[in-house]
Parts: structure tokens; sequence; C-alpha cells
């Protein structure tokens, strides 16, 4: 109770309202989960339609059809309506969409407007069905070609000049993007603020002839440039070949995947496509990463059939949950912990909103000789004796006396410490306090920040432990190398990662030096210790929030590592909020001076 009254009178004092919010952008939905092909034909329809919102339709050929199984994009404007592509192989595109048009203006009450067909590209999977439309009256067809779409939207200069289709008080840039095929455009909806990136950014395969690697840098390059200027809610590409599982693709020609990545990428990987380009520099080398490959193919080999580019880079494999409890809405049926294993020896446990607002995440790692705990959780909990009795099952289930603990932290804020003394008075426990000093001392630290640190748990389990000094003077983030797991803490994670204008310097430079680290090492999932921000993008709970009913998923990617560091980038030596779709930069809200004397959090 007493905790409750703090929190709100803290909220009251901050402010209710979310600090960003939703960019202006005309919210839509995603399904978890679109029909691939199979694995009954029979009952897989030729085309799955998703209404993102009323105005945005998503298409989905079936793979029962073609394996290419392609995405196709409907927009409707107040005069115009816009198809993207026209699907693979065999199958009737054109009657499927008027009759979706016909539909979508009974449901407005009005009458049909006339429709655009443009393309992706040029490939012969996103441009099956053009002969039908080429047919019908009321239908303006852009041929897949540079000298076309330079006419219909207005490019003087391709391909560094972006034009505009006019759909009524709907605009579409359209973006020369060649590389994948010398007719690559993206297309820009200011309205959704969804990205439509055809073959050359999609979870999958990105396939670029080697002599066109220079091409498709540029392009990567002016896609980047484009994106930071603007808000990206999704970027939409018009195949899936990628597994769930990071760094893992479904061999070409697969028609079943039911384990696929969701659809939607961020604006995040769009600097991850330029960051790998940059990176390439003339090597023609196929660059995986956890959620799509840039694969070359050599000028005079044809493509093998059943191509593969990541194989899952030898990582652990483990699940992350669809949703997690937050607080509430009735906290008498919300259990205090939440626990989940990632796989069997990688616990994730969350703290629940009814104990404290800020809901933290912890960590529990087993290796062979020694077990991890990452922080201790927030407000009155009972950390220890939870944890404690997790050891204990886990070493009754492997038949094993429960290991030493060694408790570490994300850094030293009260809603990750709460229940330090717990743990300092067990014995077979090694603490080590959220310092500088201890931390450099426990995990062998040179020279802090600069240098990483390690903890060996045992049976080959290393964590490297990374100092990234910012949003506090402690704060590390934990490699482990057999998930790849990349722990955060609040130093990146789905909502508001605070810092004073004098941590400024020291958060600038982590962001690079963890920039610099997943650049060598392979990373799963980032995984920080809140969730704060909403399921729609550039969206978060107000402060103080317990019950979250459509929150943001816990994991990040690697390339929101990136996507941090290009917001200090953007702020050159300026503090100031930067909104990116999955989380935000903020200034430390200073403290009211007349502030209860309660602990620091977040
Ligand atoms: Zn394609
Ligand atoms: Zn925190
Ligand atoms: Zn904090």
């Amino acid at each position: 109770m007493r905790l409750l009254f703090l929190s709100l009178t803290l909220v009251a004092a901050l402010g209710l309202a979310s600090e960003p919010d939703g960019a202006g952008l005309q919210p839509g939905k995603l399904p978890a989960k679109w029909m691939t092909g199979g694995p009954n034909c029979v009952t897989v329809p030729d085309w799955q339609v998703h209404e993102y919102n009323e105005d945005f339709y998503i298409l989905r050929e079936s793979g029962c059809i073609h394996y290419e199984k392609p995405f196709l994009y409907l927009i409707f404007g107040e005069d115009k309506a816009l198809l993207e592509d026209t699907g693979a192989g065999e199958v009737q595109t054109a009657p499927f969409v008027m009759g979706l048009i016909e539909k979508w203006a009974k449901k407005k009450n009005r009458a049909p407007v006339p429709l655009i067909v443009i393309h992706s590209h040029g490939h012969g999977d996103h441009t099956a069905g053009d002969k039908q439309f080429q047919a019908l009256p009321n239908v303006q067809f852009i041929a897949a070609t540079p000298a076309e779409l330079k006419k219909a939207a207005g490019i003087t200069a391709w391909p560094t000049g972006p034009g505009q289709l006019d759909l009524g008080k709907r605009v579409i840039d359209v973006l020369p993007i060649p590389g994948h095929n010398d007719a690559s455009i993206a297309l820009y909806d200011r309205a959704t603020g969804n990205l439509l990136t055809g073959d050359s950014l999609y979870p999958g395969r990105l396939y670029v002839s080697e002599a066109e690697v220079p091409t498709y840098a540029a392009s990567a390059k002016r896609l980047a440039d484009f994106a930071i200027e603007r808000p990206i809610a999704n970027v939409l590409g018009t195949h899936i070949e990628q597994a769930r599982t990071p760094y893992t693709d479904y061999p070409r020609g697969t028609a079943h995947q039911p384990d696929e990545h969701v659809l939607e990428l961020k604006r995040a990987h769009v600097l991850e496509l330029n960051d790998a380009f940059q990176h390439m520099q003339g090597k023609t080398e196929n660059v995986v990463l956890p959620d799509f490959a840039v694969v070359v193919r050599k000028v005079n080999a044809p493509a093998s059939p059943s191509v593969q580019a990541g194989n899952g880079m030898g990582l652990q494999p483990g699940v992350l949950p669809g949703e997690w409890k937050t607080g509430g809405p009735d906290c008498l049926a919300v259990p205090e912990w939440q626990v989940h294993p990632y796989n069997e020896d990688f616990y994730i446990l969350r703290e629940s909103g009814c104990t404290h607002y800020e809901k933290p995440f912890l960590y529990l790692i087993f290796g062979r000789n020694k077990i991890l705990l990452e922080d201790t959780g927030a407000g009155e909990i009972q950390t220890a004796p939870f944890v404690m009795d997790l050891i204990a099952k886990w070493a009754k289930r492997r038949k094993a006396a429960a290991l030493p603990l060694v408790v570490i932290h994300s850094h030293a804020h009260g809603d990750h410490v709460a229940g330090d003394k717990q743990f300092q008075s067990l014995p077979n426990v090694q603490f080590i306090a959220a310092a500088p000093a201890e931390i450099q001392k426990a995990a062998n630290i040179a020279h802090w920040p600069t240098n990483i640190g390690r903890i060996d748990l045992g049976g080959g389990r290393i964590v490297d432990v990374i100092p990234i000094p910012g949003h506090n003077d402690a704060s590390i983030a934990l490699y482990d190398r057999w998930t790849g797991n990349l722990l955060t803490g609040d130093s990146l994670y789905p909502g508001r990662l605070s810092l004073s204008e004098a941590d400024l310097p020291a958060f600038t430079a982590s962001a690079q030096r963890l920039v610099d680290f997943v650049s060598k090492e392979p990373v799963a999932h980032v995984l920080g210790t809140h969730v704060e921000q909403t399921a729609t993008p550039y969206l978060d709970y107000p402060r103080g929030t317990l019950y979250q009913p459509a929150e943001h998923d816990l994991a990040l990617s690697r390339a929101h590592v990136l996507e941090l560091n290009q917001a200090f980038i953007q702020m050159n030596g300026h503090l100031r909020k930067v909104a990116d779709s999955d989380f935000t930069v903020l200034p430390r809200a200073p403290r009211p001076a007349a502030a209860p004397a309660a602990s620091p959090t977040n």
C-alpha cells in the first residue's frame, strides 16, 4: 500500500502523458503468424488478406501455389488505390484484388476507386499477374522499369531522387533502391509510417549479384538516410524465409514454414542493412544476421535450388513467450514472479507489476560450476527465497548438487538491487556489489570501461561483462556465449532509456562500444530489464503503469544496438529526446526538490 501510494505520487509529479505519442501515425495491427503453404494444401486459401487498418491491406499468396509465397500491399487513398506487386506463378490476382476494392468501397459506402499497379521490382515472383491488370479498365499500370517508374512518380533523378504518388489525402513516397534488381523501389506510406522494401529488405535472403554490390550498398545508404529522418512504424518486405530462431532461414523452396519469423522488420533493420553493406567494403561474402542475410550471387553460378544462408551460428536455441504478465487487472490473480525458461539453462524472471510498477526482468543463467543471477528485484519483494528454490528445483531435475550462485547487477538503481541484502546473508553466494570497482575485480576487467571482463560459469559457459556506463556509473551488459543473448539492463530495452546531461559522453561512448561488440559476436536477442513500450510503434505506457495489456515484446534485436548508437550520433553531443519506434532516449527529468526520500529507480 505504501508502495502504491509512493508510485502514484511519483506519477503525479512527473505527469501521466506518454513520452512518445505514436508519432502522429495511423495505427494498425500485424498478425503474429501468417499462413504459409500446407501442411494440408486443400485447406489453405490462395490468398490470405490481413487488414492492417481499414485503408491498408496486406495480402499473402499461398505457398501451395508458389513457394515464394510473396506479400502484396493494397493501400487506399481518397481518390485512388495502390497495389504493390501482382503475385507469383499461376494465380488469379486481378479478380481477387478487384473484389477487395469493391468490398472496401461497399463498406465505405462509396464508389470503387481507380487502381494504380506498381511493383517492388521486376522479378517474376512479383509480376506474374501483370497481364491480368493490364487488360482491365480503370487501372493505371506502371511497368517495373526505371523509365516507367520515373514517369509515373515524377522522379527527376534516378536513383537519387524520390518521387511521389498522390492517392488523394495520402502521399506515397517512391524511392529508387536498385541493387537486388535495377527497378527496385521502396514505398513510404506517410499515413501509417510503413516502409515497403520489397526484396531489398525482408526477413530472409537478400540476393545481390556480385556486380551489383556497390549499387545495393548505395541504395542501402540512401534508404537509411531516408529512414533516419522519418517515423517508421514497420519495415514490410515481400517474403519471409527466416525462421523465428535467429540466424536461421528455411531452405529455398520450402512451402510450409510453421515457425517463420514475423513479417515486420523495424527501422533498426534499415540501419543494420546499411551497416552490413558498409562492412562488406568490396568483399563479396554472404553476411548472415539474426533477422536477414545478404546473399551474394556469383555472376556465372546459378543459384542453388536449396540454398540456406544461416544455420543458427551454433547458438543454443530458446523460446521467448508471446506475452508476459504485467500487473493486474486483478492483482490477486498475478503471481509475484513469472518464470520463463528460455531453455533449460537460461531462465527469465519477471517481477509482478502488482509488487512494483517497474516490474523488472531478472536473468538466471546456469553453468556447470556456477549459476549467475542478474539483478535482485524492485520494492518489497522476496527474491532470494524464490531464486534459491528455482535453483534447488533445477539441481533436482539434473540430479546434481545445488551450485554456488553469483549475483551481479545490470546497474545500481533501486529497482534492480532491492533484494541485495537477502542474498548477502546467504551461504554459497558470491555477491558482486553494483559498483565499478567491485565488478572490475570480480569479472577481471583490466580497464574500466573500455575493457571487457568475463565470468566463467564452468563447462565452457562464459559470460562476457561489458562496462557500458551512462544510464548509471555501474551499468554493464552481459553476453552469454551459449545462447548469444545480450543482456543490456536499463541501457537498452523497449521503453524510456533515461540519462542526465552529465552522462551523455559516457553513454555515447558505451553505445559505440556495444556496436563494436555486436559486430564481432552473434547476438540472438537483446534482453533488457523493463518493458514500457506498447506494441504500437512510438507509443509507451505512462510511467507508473501497472497493467500493460498490449505491451511490446521484451526482446529487441541486434539491429536495435545500432539504432541506439544512431540516436547518440544524431544528438551530436547535445542531449535531447530521440523517439524511435521501439524505444526512446530520454533526458532524465530532474527530481522534484520536495520528493520523498525514496531510493532512485528507473
Ligand atoms: Zn522475390
Ligand atoms: Zn530500471
Ligand atoms: Zn535504472
